[in-house]
């Protein structure tokens, strides 16, 4: 099984780059999908034609295949989490008016407007659209960043945490946000770093390579060729912010990237614990990165 779906992804070319089109070569495989690295931009992606997924309020709540299961449960520790990085941001924003893309129920949102912005977001599940306007009063869109209609030029700060790793044409979606920020207006972007210290120890064991729902990864360097090509300065601000972590979110990705043996099994039962309350920071540096940088031309 595993075989045929390797060979059906075999490209009949050398593969081409999902974020800026360059070739880019085989690097490893890992659940038969096969990986490359761009020889231009650097990042690294899934090759294949890859259906796009559908996510609804299942990616968060344990129906779907993947994702963030019970994410409603970490609410205190992902907004606290949202508000140190939009703490992060705030010194570099030239206006108050923030859009958060991939939304999911508005934690980032929430965490903003505390800050003082005047803060949106735009997801593309209904559910969870629904549930942050009626259960926190949020402003929110409900819609992909590939299909809204958004006004151009009309926010100073566009959001993306763990984010860009799920868009099928990360240029496109980029070059899309950099019309709807103003002149000046600052994207920030976070994702896993396959430069940070636990990708490095994990190899392509590493959690964040996980397609079909992560397609692009990459590195500081490799998001800033990326945003540069898509109509954005040089990085204003880059940083290595850690997060705090449940055990339960930890432990159901570590039972995931472990498939169904004993110990993958171990780590499911553990997340469904009562100690998947427990909480943990993973340090700086060690597996995501956060980039800031300006749009140089406005809508
Ligand atoms: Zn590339």
């Amino acid at each position: 099984m595993e075989v045929a779906r390797e060979s059906a992804l075999q490209p009949r070319a050398e593969p081409h780059c999902r974020a800026c089109g360059a070739p880019g070569r085989p690097i490893f495989s890992k659940r038969g999908f096969l990986f490359a690295q761009c020889d231009s931009c650097h990042c690294r992606f899934v090759v294949g034609d890859l259906p796009a997924l559908v996510y609804d309020e299942g990616y968060f709540d344990g129906d779907s295949f993947g994702g963030y299961p019970a994410y409603l449960d970490d609410r205190d520790l992902i907004v606290e989490n949202f508000a140190r990085r939009v703490r992060w941001l705030a010194p570099h924003a030239r206006g108050g008016r923030l859009l958060d893309v991939g939304a999911a129920y508005g934690l980032l949102v929430e965490a903003a407007s505390r800050e003082g912005f005047d803060a949106v977001g735009l997801e593309p599940a209904g559910g969870c659209v629904e549930w942050a306007r009626t259960e926190s009063g949020l402003e929110m869109v409900h819609g992909t960043v590939e299909g809204a209609t958004i006004e151009p030029a009309s926010f100073d700060v566009v959001t993306l945490m763990d984010v860009i790793e799920h868009v099928v044409d990360p240029g496109v979606a980029l070059r899309r946000i950099r019309r709807w920020l103003r002149p000046g207006g600052l994207v920030v972007i976070e994702t896993g770093d396959f430069q940070a210290l636990l990708a490095r120890v994990c190899g392509r064991r590493w959690y964040y390579y996980d397609p079909p729902q992560h397609l692009t990864y990459f590195s500081a360097p490799s998001l800033e060729t990326l945003l540069e090509a898509s109509g954005f300065g040089p990085p204003v601000a880059v940083g290595h912010l850690g997060r705090a972590v449940s055990l339960r979110n930890f432990s159901f990705q570590l039972g995931r990237s472990l498939g169904d043996g004993v110990w993958g099994n171990t780590f499911r039962r553990l997340a469904g614990s009562r100690l998947g309350s427990f909480t943990f920071n993973v340090p700086d540096r060690g597996n995501v990165v956060t980039v800031a940088a300006r749009a140089t031309r406005g809508g």
